[in-house]
């Protein structure tokens, strides 16, 4: 099967925000074998719009697009599918319903102009959207002498789309395949070496058209592997995702510091939480973002594990910074602080961080290296600081 994506808003064609509904429904398209063919990017006219999917359901068997489905005048995807089909929008008593609900229970007053989203192209159904206003619209494909390609069309919102093609437009791709079948998939979550690392600690498993397939990405230093299976049923997808990531897991080992929507601070706190700890956080060269990765980490605030954070600023020198950190842990009853010191460079131009890990009787230093660029190298440190807590407090050595 072959896919196009339309996305659709001034915002985009004018440059003021950027595309990546496409994207994301790119790689989403890959994981179920849907070859994209192509992304096209049209104004909220209705012209535009119609010529664009026009052309795209004569190329494609599918055609997925966002945006355009508000609310308000500049929103004009239901005109442009309505007179794609060369059909009249007619209300659709289940979508209005919808509306009315997502209304009421967010105590406010429905507008006229809301009744509009609930109109749909005659022969079209309605895809429901469980977190906004918008239904989306599926207009299914039209057969030999002139086939044209299904389309589905959702709301711009990227976390509204998202939940709606989980739950209807990724079953519907699925159930259009002559094989059918189903997908499941299965995350998880390393920090700790680089991507190409850990690839190559992992044997050939990342390779293209395997089954199932490993997907790996990196993000801010977390490598996320992501285990896609296709199979008849759901269970028989899971039995053939378990052993891949039993492989994984025994390759990787601790480096896997969660899975699914885990990020590295919800692994750290879940860990010191697990063994009592209470941390104090002490920082200077990144400025309170590992104190911000804790405080906003799940389950922070069921039990306190972040006493407090110091920016006065530790110093370089190693015995400087644990002296802040041993008494700003005496000051906030903590059992443990973490501690990240002050920029340091050598004679090669690179430029040094201390971090450590500092209890009652331990002192753990690290020292780590910055690379990369801009804000985001102190994110990483963030990071990196934070991982030597979560391995702290799992009982695990520092990585060398
Ligand atoms: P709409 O469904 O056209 O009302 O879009 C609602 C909002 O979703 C827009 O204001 C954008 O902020 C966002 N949005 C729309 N299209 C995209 C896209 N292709 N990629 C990312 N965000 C988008
Ligand atoms: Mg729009």
């Amino acid at each position: 099967m072959k896919a196009e994506i339309l996305a659709i808003g001034d915002e985009l064609t004018t440059g003021q925000r950027l595309d990546t509904n496409s994207r994301w429904l790119s790689r989403e398209l890959g994981l179920l074998g849907v070859v994209v063919c192509g992304h096209t990017t049209v104004p909220d006219t209705v012209a535009d719009g119609v010529r664009a999917f026009a052309a795209a359901r004569e190329r494609a068997d599918i055609v997925l697009a966002t945006g355009g489905l508000g609310p308000t005048a500049d929103d004009l995807t239901r005109e442009v599918l309505a007179e794609v089909a060369g059909e009249p929008l007619e209300l659709v008593p289940k979508a209005l319903q919808a509306i009315e609900a997502m209304f009421a229970a967010r105590g406010r007053a429905m507008t006229d102009n809301n009744r509009l989203q609930a109109m749909l192209p005659r022969s079209a159904a309605m895809i429901p959207n469980p977190t906004g206003t918008a239904p989306g619209i599926d207009l299914p494909a039209t057969p030999a002498p002139r086939p044209l390609g299904r389309v589905f069309a959702l709301p711009g919102v990227p976390s509204e789309m998202f939940r709606m093609w989980a739950d209807s437009v990724q079953p519907a791709i699925l159930a259009m395949a002559p094989d059918g079948g189903t997908m499941q998939f299965r995350v998880l979550k390393c920090f700790g070496a680089g991507e190409s690392a850990i690839e190559a600690m992992l044997p050939d498993l990342i390779r293209r058209g395997r089954d199932p397939l490993v997907g790996i990405t990196a993000h801010e230093a977390t490598i996320t592997l992501r285990i896609a299976a296709r199979s008849a049923s759901d269970e028989a997808c899971r039995a053939a995702i378990a052993p891949v990531e039993a492989t994984i897991r025994e390759c990787l080992g601790d480096l896997v510091f969660g899975e699914q929507a885990d990020e590295l601070e919800d692994a750290t706190v879940r860990f010191c939480q697990t063994s009592g700890l209470r941390v104090a956080v002490v920082e200077g060269a990144t400025q309170g973002r590992v104190a911000t990765l804790l405080a906003e980490a799940d389950g922070r605030q069921e039990t306190c594990v972040f006493a407090g954070a110091n920016q006065r600023g530790t110093g370089t020198a190693c015995g400087d910074m644990v002296e802040t950190a041993q008494a700003c842990r005496r000051e906030l009853q903590a059992n443990v602080a973490l501690a990240v010191g002050d920029l340091s460079s050598d004679a090669e131009g690179r430029e040094w961080l201390p971090i450590a890990i500092v209890t009652d009787e331990t002192v753990s230093r690290h020292e780590h290296l910055l690379g990369g660029a801009g804000s985001l190298r102190l994110s990483r440190a963030a990071k990196t600081a934070l991982d030597m807590l979560r391995r702290h407090a799992a009982g695990l050595p520092p990585l060398t």
